[in-house]
């Protein structure tokens, strides 16, 4: 079978700045994945790249076989392969929680909204925010618009699922509740890759865990060996 995400000798520039360099990499489906590192080193990039919201300078990413390097946003979004959750939330102000939860599953995935809607609740009771869907973003916490995000994604049903510092907004007293949510996810058999610093959600969740510095997967181990004393 096909990897669920490869990306082979990718490189990145912004400008001059060389934020990716030759980036090898191969993730299994299923596999759970923390993506850890200093500030700048281009861990956002590289996830940003497993959903075309980058496009590499050089070298090709697939998405369980498929070359999206090429393909257009819309093509990759047309997959439903990827799900994304974003550090600052990005839900759609003007729109209830339950309505960012049913706009993509009837535009893109061509559900009636009647399905979209028990699809989407059903999501929003998983992440235990049922109670909120009639509100607007504005109306709740940092930690019930990040579930609500979360579930914004599942209603898509991706196979992969990307997180890019979903905890880094958060006042701490709001942390947990969403790394529970993601603990519990990592346990359904979903590919996830996750950017994050919380150490404790990689030790207990993740399967592999890579370190970047300056573009590069300087340590690529499991949490074993990479939690190991040196
Ligand atoms: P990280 O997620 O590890 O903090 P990023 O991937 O966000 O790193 O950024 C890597 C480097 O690329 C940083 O120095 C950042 O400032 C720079 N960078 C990221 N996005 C852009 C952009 N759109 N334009 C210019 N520089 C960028
Ligand atoms: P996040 O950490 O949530 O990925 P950032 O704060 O790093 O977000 O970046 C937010 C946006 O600004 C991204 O679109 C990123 O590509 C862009 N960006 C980051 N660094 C730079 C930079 N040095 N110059 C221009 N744009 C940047």
């Amino acid at each position: 079978g096909h990897a669920a995400v490869s990306l082979r000798q990718v490189d990145k520039y912004y400008g001059a700045y060389h934020a990716l360099r030759s980036i090898d990499l191969e993730i299994a489906p299923r596999e759970r994945i923390v993506i850890c590192g200093p500030s700048g080193s281009g861990k956002s990039t590289l996830i940003r790249c497993m959903n075309r919201l980058e496009v590499p300078d050089s070298g090709a990413v697939l998405i369980e076989g498929a070359k999206i390097t090429d393909a257009s946003r819309e093509a990759v979004a047309a997959l439903r392969a990827v799900g994304m959750v974003f550090q600052q939330f990005n839900l759609f102000p003007h729109k209830t929680v339950l309505e960012n939860c049913t706009l993509a599953p009837v535009l893109l995935g061509g559900l009636s909204l009647p399905e979209a809607e028990a699809r989407a609740i059903s999501y929003l009771d998983k992440v235990r925010i049922g109670d909120q869907a009639g509100k607007y973003p504005g109306q709740l916490s940092g930690g019930q618009q990040q579930r609500a995000a979360i579930a914004r994604a599942l209603a898509m049903e991706p196979r992969i699922l990307l997180f890019d510092e979903p905890t880094s907004a958060l006042d701490p007293e709001m942390i947990k509740e969403v790394l529970d949510v993601m603990t519990a996810l990592a346990g359904e058999g979903r590919t996830m890759v996750c950017v994050t610093h919380e150490m404790g959600f990689a030790r207990e969740a993740a399967d592999r865990i890579l370190f970047m510095d300056q573009g590069r997967i300087i340590e690529d181990a499991s949490p074993a060996d990479f939690f190991a004393a040196p």
